[in-house]
This record gives structure tokens, C-alpha cells and sequence, in this order.
């Protein structure tokens, strides 16, 4: 991975397109189009300079995995630059609802009966009501956020119920092991529920994720570089 610091200043715009033409490479073998794969830059880690010269590059959509770091770095980035979209990508506290729903456009976390009734709450106090994805622990880890299998019908029951908009379900898979199986398991359920998004693919493995069916794929350093 090229260390951002010593890159040269063109290396954000050649990383992204780099990364956009492995998908749209990988949507052809699978016989998909490239434009129905959305890819969030993850940004996490990474400090705002870092992030403008991929806005400059095209970029419009990002995602960060904790609101506090957020909250620091995406106010002013996106009063500088209208239309960008940011969505939240890692685990949520239910006391951080509102803050969530105040910052972001998507949800791709919603794992627990208690984090589905604050994020209600918060959305219908702000009138703001996000996309959401419900995680699922795809390989049943403990110490994984996402919620069992076996509990996503009834998950999915109470998200409705509560009118939140579900649009499809996001994993990450175990590290270490060949994560193929894993993302068709997760096409599969997003089928069997009648969703159409499926989060699911990073920077190791985003390609073999498009042609399971990958709606949004999230990278972080693929376009970043390597995260301290
Ligand atoms: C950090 C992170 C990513 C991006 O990881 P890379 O390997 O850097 O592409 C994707 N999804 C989640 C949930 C993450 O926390």
C-alpha cells in the first residue's frame, strides 16, 4: 500500500479510478452493471486533507465508522462541498442515536431490538428517516456486531413495525478465510427478506463481493492507504 505521505499529489484520483475499474471489471464478469454498485470511501482514520483530494477527484459518497470522529470532520467538509453523502458503517451505541441520525444518510449497523427502538425515536423526533441496512453476524462470531440469523426475521419484523426503512443487509465476514461463501450467504437472506442492498466487500475483497451481488461496497484503504 503506498504511504499517503510520500504519494504523489495525483494518487487519490488514480487509487479511486483504479478501484472504480476492479468494479466495474468484476460487474461485467458477472454480468452486472457497474452503475447499480455504490462505493463508499471509508474514511475513517483519516484526516480531512486526506479526503478533499478524493472529493476533487469525484468522489461523493463516504462512510466513517464511529459518530465522534465524524461529528469532527464532516460538518465543514460538507458545508465546503454540497451533495456529498456519509454513511455510517461501524457499530452504534443506542445513546448516540441522535447524534447518527443528525449527521448521517444511511445506517449500515441497525443489529439489536433496543438499537431499532432509539433509532425511531431519534428519527422521528428529528423528522429525518435514513436508510437503513440491518447487520447480520454472518459467520456467528462472538465479540461481532451484526445479529444472528436466526434472530433477522424477527429483527426485521421490529424495524418495520417501527416504520423504519430497511433496504438491505450488510456483513463483514471473518478475516482470514475466503469470504465467497459468506457474501452469497448474505445474498441469499437479503433475497429470502425481499431486500435489494447488500453492504458486503472491502478492500481485500471487494471484487469477489460485486459479483455476489454487492450493492455497496465499502473501501477504505484501497484508496486511502494503509490506516495508522
Ligand atoms: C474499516 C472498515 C471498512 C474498510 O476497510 P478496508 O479494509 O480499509 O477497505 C469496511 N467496512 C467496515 C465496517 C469497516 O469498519
Amino acid at each position: 500500500m503506498t504511504d499517503p505521505a510520500i504519494a504523489p499529489a495525483d494518487a487519490p484520483a488514480d487509487a479511486l479510478s483504479g478501484v472504480q475499474s476492479r468494479i466495474a471489471h468484476a460487474a461485467r464478469i458477472a454480468r452486472r452493471d457497474p452503475g447499480d454498485i455504490a462505493l463508499i470511501a471509508v474514511s475513517k482514520t483519516h484526516p480531512v486533507e486526506a479526503i478533499v483530494p478524493l472529493i476533487t477527484a469525484g468522489q461523493r459518497l463516504f462512510g466513517e465508522n464511529r459518530v465522534q470522529e465524524a461529528q469532527a470532520k464532516w460538518p465543514a467538509l460538507r458545508e465546503a462541498h454540497p451533495g456529498l453523502a456519509l454513511h455510517l458503517i461501524g457499530q452504534l451505541q443506542s445513546n448516540k442515536a441522535e447524534e447518527a441520525v443528525a449527521l448521517f444518510d444511511c445506517i449500515h449497523s441497525l443489529d439489536r431490538p433496543s438499537l431499532v427502538t432509539a433509532l425511531a425515536k431519534a428519527m422521528d423526533k428529528a423528522g429525518r428517516h435514513l436508510p437503513c441496512f440491518v447487520q447480520v453476524n454472518i459467520g456467528a462470531e462472538e465479540q461481532k456486531g451484526g445479529c444472528a440469523i436466526g434472530d433477522l426475521p424477527a429483527l426485521l419484523a421490529e424495524a418495520r413495525a417501527a416504520q423504519i426503512n430497511i433496504i438491505g443487509l450488510m456483513c463483514v465476514p471473518p478475516q482470514a478465510i475466503e469470504p465467497a461463501p459468506f457474501f452469497a450467504l448474505l445474498d441469499k437472506l437479503a433475497a429470502d427478506h425481499g431486500l435489494d442492498g447488500r453492504s458486503m466487500g472491502m478492500s481485500d475483497d471487494f471484487e469477489t463481493a460485486v459479483m455476489l451481488g454487492a450493492t455497496h461496497v465499502r473501501v477504505g484503504s484501497a484508496l486511502f492507504g494503509a490506516r495508522a
